[in-house]
């Protein structure tokens, strides 16, 4: 026997309940926007139309900020810390029970595959909200200064990469602080945000702590713009935050931007090899590469280049890409048309720069979205593949010869927000996580998160962190 062919594994798609139409959640409830207008959201692995989903216009952000503002006044303000943190227990515990309907739900409409919703998203969304409400009453032992009180209303603006992970990273420390909060999900991935709204009114959160407005960048403008916000709170890409860093200043409102990155994932030459292999093939294809901190730039020294890629390139043969709601599936769709043809056409700069393509032979699904794990050798740093975040299943592979060397080249990016380090030796990683200007840098392994690790970056890659008790001080301000 030569080859081994997994047969079909699908997950079944039964317990996602996704409504024809989906309304805004405001003060507590579905309410139909005052805008009238809609957009679909669709299932990137094959186009069809999961639901409509409404667009809210300056008047319903208006609505759901003043619901917020009211709700912070009139209740949350005067709840006690403790019991917010029962809220959170609450609201973590209802994920943990309702993981496997997220997990399709969240899968359906990005196009991840469906193990990685299920291992990753979802229960590190639960782990957030867990670890975000033992917080709740311990906020004034946690170093944040005298006594540190909430902001009142937090604006909170996501990516489609992590809807679900990238909500509970934002409305778990703004909750447990004593925030409320208006968020707004993704326009190619609102329906994991709307299932957490049924979430919120499960847990009998009060009406109007959070809300959820769905829409496109005009919407997240409004929210931007808005005077009775207190507080902004962005992830998504450098040139919007930028936008929005513009918009702020100037204004009293306090600003986390989280960003995007260009990582380098080092391998030196006593790294083992086949353990490397692995990590490198989950920092970049991991998500379809759809990964702010992916160790898109491989920098390997030059003496174990030809061995390492010839492993890699076996490696990547085996990665098997289709149907996200298969579970043998490692690389699935790409989220969207227009994050498909920013991948190819950036990709495309590296064909006419020089650089040498490889893709292992895989036959792509005819509807839906897709491109194949792809490697680019002998790239340069002046190559726009080695400069510009491509956010898909596309490495870029450089090589060095003196650790030094290495150090330059990670470090000669606009970006700083993860880098990986493959070594044998203890003291090299050291010496190499004190040089590199990264906000994470991991060791021997990759994209590991971890609710009580702080997250962010350095440079254009963002302003403040996420996680751990450095992201709560984000979201309080110094005391009475
Ligand atoms: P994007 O900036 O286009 O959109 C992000 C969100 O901002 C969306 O909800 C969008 O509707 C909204 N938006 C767009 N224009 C806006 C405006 N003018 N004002 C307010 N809101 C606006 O980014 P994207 O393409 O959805 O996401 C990919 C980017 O996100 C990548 O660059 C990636 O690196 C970054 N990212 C960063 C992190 C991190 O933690 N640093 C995590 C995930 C993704």
């Amino acid at each position: 026997m030569t080859s081994f062919e997994y047969a079909p594994a699908p997950e079944s798609a039964a317990i996602a309940k996704i409504a024809p139409h989906y309304d805004l959640f405001i003060n507590g409830k579905f309410v139909p926007a005052k805008s009238e207008t809609t957009f679909s959201t669709i299932n990137p692995a094959n186009e069809s139309v999961l639901s409509q989903i409404s667009l809210a216009n300056q008047e319903d952000v208006d609505r759901a900020v003043a619901s917020a503002r009211s709700a912070y006044q009139k209740v949350w303000s005067k709840t006690s810390p403790a019991e917010r943190g029962k809220y959170l227990f609450r609201i973590a515990r209802i994920l943990q029970e309702r993981a496997r309907e997220f997990a399709v739900v969240e899968t359906l409409d990005n196009g991840k595959p469906i193990r990685e919703s299920r291992d990753v998203d979802v229960p590190l969304a639960a782990a957030h909200f867990f670890y975000h409400a033992g917080w709740a009453d311990k906020l004034d032992f946690a170093g944040l200064g005298n006594s540190p009180q909430p902001h009142g209303v937090v604006g909170q603006i996501i990516p489609w990469n992590f809807p679900l992970l990238m909500l509970a990273w934002k409305i778990a420390p703004a909750l447990a602080t004593g925030n409320t909060v208006v968020l707004k999900p993704a326009e190619t991935t609102p329906l994991t945000a709307l299932l957490f709204a049924e979430v919120c009114q499960q847990a009998g959160l009060p009406d109007g702590v959070v809300n959820i407005v769905t829409g496109d960048g005009s919407t997240g403008s409004y929210l931007v713009n808005h005077p009775d916000v207190n507080k902004i709170a962005f992830t998504g890409s450098t040139e919007v935050g930028k936008a929005i860093a513009r918009a702020v200043a100037g204004t009293k409102k306090s600003v986390t931007l989280e960003l995007g990155g260009k990582a380098a994932n080092i391998v030196f030459d006593d790294a083992p090899i086949d353990e490397t292999v692995e990590g490198i093939i989950n920092g970049i294809f991991f998500n379809q590469g759809h990964v702010c901190c992916a160790g898109s730039r491989l920098l390997l020294q030059e003496s174990i280049q030809d061995e390492f890629l010839e492993k890699l390139k076996r490696r990547m043969s085996l990665i098997r890409v289709g149907d996200p709601m298969d579970k043998n599936t490692d690389l699935g769709a790409i989220n969207s048309a227009a994050q498909l043809s920013r991948i190819t056409s950036l990709a495309h700069t590296g064909d006419e720069e020089g650089a040498q393509r490889w893709s292992p032979d895989c036959t792509l699904p005819e509807n839906g979205f897709w491109y194949p794990p792809t490697i680019f050798m002998g790239v340069t740093q002046a190559h726009r593949i080695a400069r510009e975040e491509i956010f898909g299943p596309v490495l870029s592979v450089l090589s060095f010869r003196t650790p030094q060397e290495a150090i330059e080249k990670a470090n000669n990016t606009p970006y700083g927000l993860s880098a990986g380090v493959w070594t044998d030796k203890g003291s090299r990683i050291l010496w190499a996580s004190q040089k590199l200007r990264a906000g994470v840098i991991w060791a021997n392994t990759f994209n590991k998160f971890d609710p009580a690790s702080p997250f962010g970056g350095y440079k254009e890659s963002g302003w403040g962190r996420e996680g751990g008790r450095h992201g709560l001080s984000a979201y309080v301000k110094e005391g009475k």
